[in-house]
This record gives C-alpha cells, sequence and structure tokens, in this order.
C-alpha cells in the first residue's frame, strides 16, 4: 500500500502502536532491526534515524561508520502477535540504507536490486514477478529454546492430519500472514517428513524480496509459539528431500508479460527463450549467491528432486528451469536450484541481470530435455549441451569470480564482501573433521 506519512501517523496513534522497527539485510540476507519508541516518528519519517553501521557484517569500517536508515513507507504494518498488554504494539517499515553523505549505501542488497530494476526499466520492461515457493521443516525443541534433530512428524507429501502434526502451525502462520497482508495461494505438507511449503502470491521483485524477508520472521517466530523450531537451511537431514525455494519468473510491459506469444508452438515468445539463454549462461556464476552456503551443496545432488544440471524443461522436473504449463499472463519460467539461505534481494539482482544479459545479447537456450536426466550418460548430457551445476560452494565461487556480469549484478562492495567471507566460511568448513569421516575412516587405517 501506498501510505502518506499523515496516514501512518494516524495508524501509529490508533491503534497503541508504541515501537517502530525498522529493518533491512545485511549481504547474507540476515535481517537487522533498529527499534525506536513511537516518540521518535518524526525523525523517522523524515530519513533522519541514524546508526553505527561498523556492527554490521559486511557495511563499513569504524572510521566511516555513521548510515541513515530511509524507511519505504510501502512496507508499514503491524506485527500481529507482539501485542503484549503492556508494552503495546510494534509497527515495523523495511528501510534502505544511506551512507552519511544521503547517497543509496553500495553494501545495501536492497538498494543494489533497485539499480537492477532501473535497468530493466531502461529495456523497455516495467516489472520483474516473481513468485517464490520456499520450503521448511519443522522440528522438536528442547527446553533451552534449541532445536533438536528431530522431525515433528512422519507426513509426506500433501498428507493430512493426524500424521500432518504441523498442520496447527501451518495454519496459524497462514493466518498470521494474511493479517500481514499476504495473499497466500496454498500451504502443504513437502515430500519429506516434518517439511511444509507455504506459496504466496507474486510480486515485483523488491516487493517479492521484501515479502520472503517477512516471512521467514513470521514461520519462525509462530513455530516457537507451538514449541516447535522453523529451520530454511537446504539439507537438515542426510537422505531425505532438502528445503528449495522455486522461483517463478516473469517480465511484464506496459501490455502484460512479455513471456507470452500465442504465436509460438509453444506459446514462449522470443523474449522468453532469450531471458531463459541468459539464466543457463550464467548459472554456474549466480549458483554462489542462490544457493550460498557449504550445505546448500548437499541438496543439489541426485535423487531428492533438487537439480544438478544446468538445463531446461517443458514438463520434466530434473532440471534447472521447468516452463509450467500455465500460459497467457501467468507464463513463466520456474527456477528450481534456489534455496532459502539465499539472500533474496541479491539472488533477484542475478537472476534479474542474467536474463535482461540473454535478452540483450538475443541467447538462444539448448533444446528442452524432455527425458529424465538422471539416467542420461555424461555423453549424452554433453551431446545434448547439458553442464553441471556447481557442486560445492568453492566450485561456486570460482565460477563467480570468473564471471564479470554476475560480479557486476552485485556491485563492487557486495561482491567483495560477499566473496571474502565465504571463501573464509568455506576454509572453515574444510579444515572440520566430520562425523561422516570418522565413521568412513578411523577403523579402517
Ligand atoms: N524439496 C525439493 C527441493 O529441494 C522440491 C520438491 C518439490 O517442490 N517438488 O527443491
Ligand atoms: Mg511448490
Ligand atoms: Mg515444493
Ligand atoms: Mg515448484
Amino acid at each position: 500500500k501506498n501510505y502518506q506519512k499523515n496516514e501512518i501517523r494516524e495508524i501509529i496513534q490508533k491503534e497503541n502502536v508504541q515501537f517502530i522497527r525498522l529493518q533491512f539485510s545485511d549481504v547474507f540476507g540476515v535481517i537487522k532491526n533498529v527499534e525506536v519508541p513511537t516518540s521518535q516518528l518524526g525523525k523517522v519519517l523524515a530519513n533522519n534515524l541514524m546508526f553505527d553501521g561498523s556492527s554490521i557484517e559486511g557495511f563499513v569500517r569504524i572510521e566511516e561508520s555513521d548510515m541513515y536508515l530511509y524507511p519505504d513507507l510501502s512496507t508499514f504494518m503491524i506485527f500481529p502477535w507482539s501485542a503484549d498488554e503492556h508494552s503495546g504494539k510494534v509497527a515495523r517499515f523495511i528501510a534502505d540504507v544511506y551512507t552519511v553523505d544521503r547517497k543509496p549505501f553500495a553494501g545495501d542488497p536492497r538498494s543494489n536490486l533497485k539499480v537492477w530494476l532501473r535497468k530493466m526499466e531502461a529495456q523497455g520492461f516495467k516489472a520483474f514477478n516473481l513468485g517464490t515457493e520456499p520450503e521448511f521443516f519443522l522440528l522438536k525443541m528442547d527446553e533451552n529454546g534449541q532445536p533438536r534433530m528431530e522431525l515433528n512428524d512422519q507426513g509426506g507429501y500433501f498428507d493430512l492430519a493426524p500424521l500432518d502434526l504441523g498442520e496447527n502451525t501451518r495454519r496459524e502462520i497462514v493466518l498470521e500472514m494474511e493479517k500481514m497482508g499476504f495473499e497466500v495461494e496454498a500451504a502443504h505438507h513437502e515430500v519429506a517428513p516434518g517439511q511444509h511449503e507455504v506459496d504466496f502470491k507474486y510480486a515485483d521483485a523488491l516487493e517479492a524480496a521484501d515479502n520472503i524477508q517477512t516471512f521467514k520472521l513470521i514461520v519462525k517466530t509462530i513455530a516457537r509459539k507451538h514449541g516447535l523450531y522453523a529451520t530454511f537451511l537446504p539439507k537438515p537431514l542426510t537422505g531425505i528431500n532438502g528445503n528449495g525455494m522455486h522461483v517463478n519468473m516473469s517480465l511484464f510491459n506496459m501490455d502484460g508479460n512479455v513471456f507470452f506469444d500465442e504465436k509460438d508452438e509453444v506459446q514462449l515468445s522470443q523474449t522468453a527463450y532469450h531471458f531463459l539463454g541468459g539464466i543457463l549462461e550464467h548459472a554456474a556464476a549466480f549458483t554462489a549467491v542462490t544457493n550460498p552456503t557449504v550445505n546448500s551443496y548437499k541438496r543439489l545432488t541426485p535423487g531428492f528432486e533438487a537439480p544438478v544440471y544446468v538445463a531446461w524443461s517443458g514438463s520434466n522436473r530434473s532440471p534447472m528451469v521447468r516452463v509450467p504449463a500455465a500460459r497467457g499472463n501467468s507464463t513463466r519460467l520456474e527456477l528450481r536450484s534456489v534455496d532459502p539461505t539465499a539472500n533474496p534481494y541479491t539472488a533477484f539482482a542475478m537472476i534479474l541481470a542474467a536474463g535482461l544479459d540473454g535478452v540483450q545479447r538475443e541467447l538462444t537456450p539448448n533444446h528442452a530435455v524432455d527425458r529424465n536426466i538422471y539416467l542420461m550418460d555424461e555423453t549424452e548430457r554433453k551431446k545434448a549441451g547439458i553442464t553441471d551445476l556447481p557442486d560445492t560452494l568453492l566450485a561456486a565461487l570460482d565460477n563467480l569470480e570468473a564471471d564479470q556480469l554476475m560480479r557486476d549484478a552485485l556491485g563492487k562492495h557486495l561482491y567483495e564482501t560477499f566473496e571474502a567471507a565465504k571463501r573464509v566460511e568455506y576454509r572453515s568448513y574444510r579444515q572440520n573433521v566430520s562425523q561422516w569421516e570418522l565413521d568412513t575412516y578411523l577403523q579402517q587405517y
């Protein structure tokens, strides 16, 4: 909603809001908060709220640490669950980060996504619409509020109660989301035991990214209320499906969805093919951002409905990109590699930049693969032009490093902080001796 400042002042007074929270995301997609009492509302609305950026990982050095938060008024909402009788309600804005010289901060992932949306507009498009399908597990929690590696139920795909004990939790998540203005389209038990998915209505990239951040907060908060721990980790348990976050995307201009062309044999436009060509071309490089953890690569393995190869298909679900059957304004490409540990702002900027590059260079994707790729051998895959997705965070980072356009999609500041931090993360993982190694080798040698 496009709120005016005075409308916000009125709502805050009428609803007895006592605290205002400004949220933004660091380079890893972790939500940061600054909370002020409502007495500071004037300052907030005048873009004058300052904070110390040096304490946020990947932001700025101590010498230049003062930063401003500019609230995006359209993101205003009141948390429905924070109403504890004594302290009044808590409202929030999502904010953009500005430097002390009043310039958008290059290390702010949300501002960077806006840069790419403006480039998209300069290429003649109006909106990059995204519908995401985040998955998560509900784990049991111990007395100290720590997750136990024990699933909450033994249900499976679309199962109903009594198997699906997470059902009440999931229902409350949906209800809270609706109170916060989400339009929830579907919520169901996923394939793995204890695994769930909630799909909400597509939105333009910026709002879609904001929504994911809010959604994660809601899921974690409500799960905790039910004594459960929600995790979006891509592969918390060996041997069962992991958590993906499929991204359904389409590009719109003034006249509607430009991916649709009723005259084409499968009713996809040339623009859709070019965009897809760009996605396939840059996939190996953007994977570092769409799948940014060591654990992400334990999900991208054969046999668990997650992609392993760079390919696309009209129907088959084994490739990285699928074209769902809907046409007209719902024509879209479904990118199935992304997982929910991705920072949605940087991930969407990368995907958009890759697609726009395909449109600009009129890239043509290889033929669709309409058979199960896992049953093809290496020679057959090679003949079909199918390449591998990176299989470790290290390989993904090397691919990102080698792709200038994908580095530009992050901008210098975000790229450098991301890359350096992720290499440190990978090194730390590599130095750690795992249980698997002990189980496999200890007694053999
Ligand atoms: N959980 C699967 C993944 O990792 C997706 C399963 C599905 O939505 N069909 O991507
Ligand atoms: Mg789904
Ligand atoms: Mg799913
Ligand atoms: Mg899907």
